[in-house]
């Protein structure tokens, strides 16, 4: 993100965002500042919303929280400031590459009317001096043009280079932009875009698909029990866990802080049920250890709610019954997952 306000009022963003870190014991990295001076400067209506609501809520607000909307509303300019570098250099390499082409093109021209002259000097030519020379002329004149077609080879070469470098690049831009910085699975965005696919491939109820959605149980007790640096690790166990349970062209993502999704394609509720129970069961089944110390901090569990796309239905219905199950899950008990009803359907029996 470029940011563009003068002295005195960047000077008083940053104060005021200092005060806020400092009021709520933030941890002062660049994301966190970045993410309190857009707040002050009010350029950015959603962080203000997102801000704003936290600050509504009351208490002391979490680092993960900040991070969160950072890498929410944020990240994207980031990687777009990334694009636009990108989208410089390709500039910057086309016009090099115009400008040798039309140096070329201008000694070409050159050349051709050198040898016109050569011609017309060779037919007049009197003795053997003159032919000497107009040969010479000609020699010279060859070496020079191919002087120019070696500079145009080299910036060729060099250009070639340096656009397989900005195709990698930009691949990585594409995948950084998709994917969750924490947990290394498929963020929000790429989960949004991938069931939008998914919906509008299935056709018949046949070859539906579920959607799973996987919260850790009491994870606010245990980020204040042993830090968020240690929740952060778990939301990495969980991640890990959950890449290593599913296959094929299922989608694991992070759907939100201790939230998880998974779209199941070609799955009906039943077989989604088994799925999610058995990611349940190995999330469980994993002792957390504190990698800073060693020390065993026991196991951590999730409730899951899982739904069967119904054809016709929107998005957010379909997230809606996931996450109606997912409440059930947690309201029976926890460490267990709950069936959507799908509409039009008997109720499952499991
Ligand atoms: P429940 O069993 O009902 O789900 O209880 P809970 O405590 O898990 O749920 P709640 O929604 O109250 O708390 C979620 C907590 O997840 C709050 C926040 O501290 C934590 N959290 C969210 N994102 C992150 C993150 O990126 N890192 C860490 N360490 N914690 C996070
Ligand atoms: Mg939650
Ligand atoms: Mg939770």
């Amino acid at each position: 993100m470029i940011y563009q306000h003068n002295s005195e009022k960047a000077k008083n963003f940053a104060l005021g965002a200092m005060q806020r870190i400092q009021d709520h014991g933030l941890t002062p990295t660049p994301e966190i500042f970045e993410l309190w001076y857009v707040y002050h400067s009010g350029d950015n209506t959603e962080v203000t919303r997102a801000l704003d609501e936290l600050l509504a809520a009351g208490g002391k607000l979490a680092d993960s929280a900040c991070r969160e909307i950072h890498e929410r509303f944020l990240n994207d300019t980031q990687e777009n400031e990334k694009v636009r570098q990108a989208g410089d250099r390709i500039q910057a390499t086309i016009k090099e590459v115009n400008g040798v082409v039309s140096d070329v093109k201008d000694a070409t021209f050159k050349y051709n009317s050198s040898l016109s002259d050569v011609s017309s000097t060779l037919s007049q030519a009197q003795d053997r001096s003159q032919i000497e020379a107009a040969v010479k002329k000609v020699i010279n004149n060859t070496q020079d043009m191919m002087r120019h077609n070696q500079l145009l080879e080299q910036q060729l070469s060099r250009s070639s280079l340096v656009m397989k470098e900005l195709q990698r690049d930009l691949e990585l831009v594409r995948k950084e932009a998709l994917t969750d910085g924490l947990t290394g699975l498929a963020n929000r965005k790429a989960f949004d875009t991938e069931i939008k696919r998914y919906l509008e491939e299935v056709k018949t109820p046949e070859n539906t698909f579920s959607l799973v959605l996987l919260d850790i149980d009491h994870f606010k007790s245990f980020n204040d029990s042993y830090g968020h640096q240690v929740g952060d690790q778990v939301l990495r166990l969980v991640a890990r866990t959950l890449i290593e349970g599913v296959k094929g062209r299922d989608l694991a993502a992070r759907f939100g802080g201790e939230e998880f999704a998974i779209i199941l394609p070609e799955t009906n509720l039943q077989f989604g049920m088994k799925v999610a129970d058995a990611l349940r069961r190995a999330v469980a089944g994993k002792e957390v250890v504190n990698r800073n110390n060693g020390e065993k901090l026991g196991r951590i569990t999730m409730s899951g709610g899982v739904a069967q796309y119904v054809i016709g239905e929107n998005i957010d219905d379909l997230i809606e019954r996931a996450d109606a199950a997912l409440y059930t899950a947690k309201h029976n008990g926890r460490n267990q997952i709950a069936a959507a009803p799908t509409p039009g359907q008997k109720k499952l029996a499991i």
